[in-house]
């Protein structure tokens, strides 16, 4: 029995056949523990994507196991993984996905309404409080900025209390100054709430405010670092990149 909040035992994702066949994934093992960051990184097409969307159970892999908070995910129907995806799992997308016609407010209550919940007014200011955003609550997307609209998505992702949030490349669109500000929300969220963060980046400068980075190529988990230095990311990255 594992502690880790997010489990994956010999992961292997295999997409089309014959000619076209692709091994996106070639059997990852890795433990996200509880209220800790992890960073992916890995040159284009080394399966990062592939691996948070199995590990959040928007994909099924083609072999192995995926275990979150002591759930196996190949133990669920599709209804009960559609309930557990809501209840239990947080995703942030690059362009935030925010319901366009919906204000900040209701963006983050849409998961619990979703659930059949009604939130009270507390706890949906609460939770734009956290992201700091408890005055932009009556705003629509195209009234907020793009860091402010990924807070807003962040708001949302949690607002169920998840197990674990994942973020494929949140600062993949946003400028210098929002990306620190969102990268400091999620590290916030990990020190002082005990969240499980697992991040897709290209940017070491983003994936440096992780406690641990795990390195992708081809598919495989090549490396796990901690403590390094932005330049020496880039250094590690370099050397995977293939040289045609
Ligand atoms: P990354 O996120 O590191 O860029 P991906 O996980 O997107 O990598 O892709 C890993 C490999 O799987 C790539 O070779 C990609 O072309 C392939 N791939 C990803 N999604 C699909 C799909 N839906 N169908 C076929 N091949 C795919």
């Amino acid at each position: 029995m594992t502690t880790a909040t997010v489990s994956l035992r010999d992961m292997r994702m295999v997409y089309g056949t014959g000619a076209r066949r692709v091994l996106a994934l070639d059997g990852i093992t890795v433990d996200f523990q509880p209220a800790t960051f992890t960073a992916i990184m890995g040159p284009s097409g080394s399966g990062k994507s592939t691996l948070l969307h199995c590990a959040a159970g928007l994909d099924r892999p083609t072999e192995g196991r995926v275990i979150i908070a002591g759930i196996d995910l190949d133990s669920l129907d599709e209804t009960r993984l559609t309930r557990l995806r809501r209840d239990r799992i947080g995703f942030v997308f690059q362009e935030f996905n925010l319901v366009s016609s919906l204000t900040a407010e209701q963006n983050v209550a849409l998961p619990a309404r979703l659930a059949g919940r009604r939130p009270s007014t507390a706890e949906i200011t609460g939770a734009l409080a956290e992201v700091g955003l408890a005055d932009r609550a009556g705003h629509r997307p195209s009234e907020l900025s793009g860091g402010q609209q990924q807070r807003i998505a962040i708001a949302r992702a949690l607002f169920n209390r998840p197990a674990v949030l994942f973020a494929d490349e949140p600062t993949g669109a946003l400028d210098s100054r929002a990306s620190r500000q969102v990268l400091d929300l999620l590290r916030k969220l990990v020190n002082e709430h005990g969240q499980t963060v697992v991040m897709v980046t290209h940017d070491p400068l983003a994936a440096v405010t992780a406690d641990q980075i795990v390195v992708l190529a081809d598919g495989r988990l090549v490396d796990r670092l901690t403590g390094v230095t932005a330049e020496s990311i880039v250094g590690r990255l370099a050397a995977l990149e293939p040289t045609c």
